[in-house]
């Protein structure tokens, strides 16, 4: 599909000090706009970044029909852009916006948008180790109606920021027994706007109280772990790597967590996907058998976890120095995603 594309007439990317990038501060040059009006998606256009401007009335700031995704593209040694495994995010945007009443996005607009759009600004593409372009794809309702329905007219869009490589500070986690993020039969399992506004008030509390991420337990008894603010949670318990099992529907199927556990099930590790209590983790913890922990998603990849606090305790993780699993897994993700390793599972979108 060929997408009528508007260029900037001068790039700024000489204004982006490439030693120095703030992620989610910079947009690319352009971005891809289109519409669903009547029933029927519009043309797509590539336009230079700019601000929207549109209705007060407009449905989704009322009502929150929006949805996003997050994606990231590499830059290679060869100067070679790929994006990683970008129709898993389109098949899971789909899955989100049929919770939400929202038309489904055809992979020619999501896919072809996203690799033109992303060819387009491929200077923008950040070459150092562990840097990339990150990819924000979004809809939202935009119908100027204020009565609670359905909306029938949407737009979906897709921005880009740079992202620069950032050192993970092991993270000290809360392990949450008051808030809920997710509950069966809620929207637990999608990129919805909302899932985040609702989470904004606990993190805020847990930040007070000296920590970095909240771990979710489930809402009727607060003893299973979910996951960690847009990641999710993998445990090292004696020789297992156990991870909670996505059945739910309270947890966000990452693309991530499943590059993950076909990592580690090629590499022979014995990998569970299956309800995890925080007993089980804290038994582990007295057993000395806690080995590693860590967090997983597209902005941050592997996050290790430093510590966990549960009811009034302190679970201390080993020093991540000494960590086996997530180390060797942060090196292989990078060294498929910079081409430095076959990419026997074909997950490097290419695109020039
Ligand atoms: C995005 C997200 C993740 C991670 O998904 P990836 O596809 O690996 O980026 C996990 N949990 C939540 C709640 C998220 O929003």
């Amino acid at each position: 599909m060929n997408i009528q594309t508007l260029k900037v007439e001068e790039s700024r990317i000489n204004e982006v000090d490439a030693s120095n990038i703030q992620f989610g501060k910079t947009y690319s040059d352009h971005m891809l706009i289109a519409d669903y009006v009547d029933g029927q998606w519009q043309p797509a256009q590539i336009v230079p970044y700019d601000d929207i401007s549109m209705s007060p009335a407009t449905t989704f700031i009322h009502y929150g029909q929006s949805i996003f995704e997050g994606v990231k593209a590499y830059k290679n040694a060869s100067g070679h852009v790929s994006i990683f495994r970008p129709a898993d995010n389109w098949k899971r945007f789909n899955i989100s916006a049929e919770r939400m009443a929202m038309p489904h996005v055809p992979e020619e607009i999501f896919m072809d948008g996203m690799r033109q759009l992303v060819e387009l600004d491929k200077d923008w593409v950040p070459s150092s180790d562990g840097s990339s372009l990150y990819i924000r794809p979004f809809m939202f309702a935009t119908d100027a109606f204020i009565g609670v329905k359905p909306a029938d007219c949407f737009r979906f869009m897709i921005i880009t920021s740079p992202a620069g490589a950032y050192y993970n500070k092991p993270t000290r986690i809360y392990v949450q027994n008051k808030y809920v993020r997710a509950f069966p039969g809620g929207i637990g399992f999608t990129k919805a706007a909302g899932n985040y506004g609702a989470c904004m008030l606990p993190t805020a509390e847990i930040r007070k109280l000296g920590y970095d991420q909240i771990l979710w337990t489930d809402g009727y008894e607060h003893k299973y772990v979910q996951e960690i603010g847009t990641m999710n949670v993998f445990f090292v318990l004696g020789d297992k790597i156990i991870t909670p099992d996505l059945s739910g529907g309270t947890i966000l199927a990452g693309v991530t967590r499943d590059s993950v556990l076909k990592l580690l099930k090629q590499h022979g590790y014995v990998v569970e996907e299956r309800p995890l209590t925080i007993e089980e983790i804290r038994e582990s913890f007295y057993k000395g058998e806690l080995k590693e922990a860590f967090g997983t998603g597209t902005a941050a990849v592997i996050a290790p976890i430093a510590e966990l606090f549960y009811d009034g305790q302190t679970l201390d993780l080993p020093p991540v120095e000494q960590w086996e699993v997530s180390n060797w897994l942060k090196k292989e993700l990078a060294d498929i995603r910079y081409g430095r390793t076959a990419d026997t599972h074909h997950w490097m979108y290419k695109v020039c």
